[in-house]
Parts: C-alpha cells; sequence; structure tokens
C-alpha cells in the first residue's frame, strides 16, 4: 500500500519540486500551505511522514513541530524538516523537538528520496514491532495489553455512539488436569486450537483476545446481548466439535462462556460483568453459555 505523506510548506514551488522527486515513489502526497492547515490535515489523515517546512508565516515549522508532537493522534509520526538555512543551530532545533531528520533546501536529486525511504522504513518498523507487542505469541490472537487499550476505546466510542458494546469471556473447562494427564505440550495445542476455532466464529470487527493462560475474551462493538450469546454459543459448539487425541485417546476439551452487555453511559465494568457470568457458568456444570443482564441462561444439552 502507497505510504501516504503530508507537505506542509507556504511556497508552491516546494511542493511542485517534492511531487517531482518523489514521482516515481510509492506514496499519496498531500498538501497543506501553512502551519494551521497542516495540523488539521494531519490529525485527518493520519500520514506516514511529514515534510515541515521551517520557515512559514505565522506558525513557523517548530511551533508546527511541537503541536503535533503533543497531540497523541500525530505523535508517533515521523516529521522530516525542510529546512531554508544551513545553520547547525536550526537543525539541531528540529531534532530536539522531535523530528527524525531534516533536508536543506534546494534538494538534492537524490537525498530527499533517500531520507524519506528511510523515515518510511523506520515507521514501518517500528509499527511492526509495536503490533508484534501485541499479539499473543501462543495462538496468534491478539493479548492482554492490546485489549486493555481497546476495551477503553470501544467503551468511549459506545458512550459516544450510544451502540450496544458486548463482551465474551472463555474458559477452557478442566484445563489443569488436561496439562496433568496430557502435558504441557498438548495444553498449548489445545489453546491453539480453541484459539482457531473462536476465531473462525468471530467477524472481522471483534476483537479476539488470549486474557491470559487459559482464558479468552472477545469484544464486540456494536453487538446486543443476545448477538454476542449467539456468538458465545457458536464458540463453544465449535471447540465440542473439534477432535483431540492424548496417548491415542479421544478426548474432548470444552469451554465455559459470560457474556455481557453494555449500552450508554455505564460504568466501564464489562468485563467484570462477563466475568461474573462465567463464574456462574463454572459453577452450573461448564461447558455452558451464561449471560449477564436480561438474558437468562444459553445452557449446553
Ligand atoms: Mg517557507
Amino acid at each position: 500500500m502507497a505510504s501516504k505523506i503530508l507537505v506542509i510548506d507556504d511556497s508552491p514551488e516546494i511542493h511542485k519540486l517534492v511531487q517531482i522527486r518523489l514521482g516515481k515513489e510509492a506514496v499519496v502526497i498531500h498538501s497543506a500551505f501553512d502551519g494551521v492547515t497542516g495540523l488539521a490535515a494531519a490529525r485527518q489523515l493520519r500520514p506516514d511522514l511529514i515534510l515541515l517546512d521551517v520557515e512559514m508565516p505565522d506558525r513557523d515549522g517548530f511551533a508546527v513541530c511541537v503541536d503535533l508532537k503533543s497531540d497523541p493522534a500525530t505523535m508517533d509520526t515521523p516529521i522530516i524538516f525542510l529546512t531554508g538555512s544551513a545553520s547547525t543551530e536550526d537543525k539541531i532545533r528540529g531534532l530536539e523537538l522531535g523530528a527524525s531528520d531534516y533536508v536543506t533546501k534546494p534538494f538534492d536529486p537524490g537525498e530527499l528520496r533517500a531520507r524519506v525511504r528511510a523515515s518510511l522504513r523506520s515507521r514501518y518498523l517500528v509499527e511492526l514491532l509495536s503490533k508484534k507487542a501485541m499479539i499473543d505469541g501462543l495462538t496468534g490472537l491478539w493479548n492482554r495489553t492490546y485489549l486493555d487499550l481497546h476495551l477503553h476505546m470501544e467503551l468511549s466510542a459506545a458512550r459516544r455512539s450510544g451502540h450496544p458494546l458486548s463482551c465474551v469471556m472463555a474458559d477452557v473447562d478442566h484445563f489443569k488436569s488436561i496439562n496433568d494427564t496430557c502435558g504441557h505440550g498438548f495444553g498449548d495445542d489445545v489453546l491453539r486450537e480453541v484459539a482457531s476455532a473462536f476465531t473462525q466464529c468471530c467477524r472481522a470487527e471483534d476483537i479476539a483476545c488470549r486474557y491470559g493462560g487459559e482464558e479468552f475474551t472477545v469484544l464486540l462493538p456494536n453487538t446486543p446481548v443476545e448477538g454476542a450469546a449467539d456468538l458465545a454459543e457458536r464458540m463453544r459448539e465449535a471447540v465440542a466439535k473439534r477432535t483431540f487425541i492424548c496417548r491415542e485417546k479421544l478426548i474432548s476439551v470444552t469451554c465455559s462462556f459470560g457474556v455481557a452487555s453494555l449500552r450508554g453511559p455505564l460504568p466501564p465494568s464489562l468485563l467484570e460483568l462477563a466475568d461474573e457470568a462465567l463464574y456462574r457458568a463454572k459453577h452450573g456444570g461448564r461447558n455452558r453459555v451464561e449471560v449477564c443482564q436480561e438474558l437468562s441462561s444459553v445452557t449446553a444439552p
């Protein structure tokens, strides 16, 4: 996919020059001609890289850089300063404000391209690393860190929109005894299989996570409690249908599920509600789905 680059510079000639210099790169270039418009464009476009002129009327590049670095929406976007001055002081100031690099105008034909490529490469690697840090190594699902981050965002979105946000919590039944009887390697295989069964039941917008140990959580944006209970039931069946062979014997693996839903300006206790329902599923005999709130329990046959 083409990278988005935002150029903020008061000179139309510089915009043309950048277009020419980066014409053959896999980038889409957006233009802003002053600092204020540039800031708004950066928040809206979420570019992969910003080329920022230092000398601009009203708000100069340094002031714009400070604003970009203090806004959570733009603080991680790399900035390359475009500077007309060859003064070392200006270059140091730009780098100290958080810019990743600078290019002196007029650009050397190859230099701008090389510096843009280097910045985009670093940006890509940083994103890859931060994504990897949020993936559970065993199952490939999102991990707890990702869930915590997104729970917060999804709760705010649900409060703003008034749409329901639901949560399914699942726990593998008798997992300790599976580990004790069949070994931890087998236990890991079970967790991978359970995760794969869950993933097949989820929609693209659902956030499926390994919560920890043998516990899983799925966040379902824009889904009422009935929809979440249906999903939990499908997840339960999907796991119960899979076959597991331990020491040449067929064994069955089941999961219990707790479901909860929030709508409107409610306190952020979605996980606790789902966890309480899961607790009831465990104490009600396992291999079943329990729903918090109005819905009565959906119990396995
Ligand atoms: Mg200028």
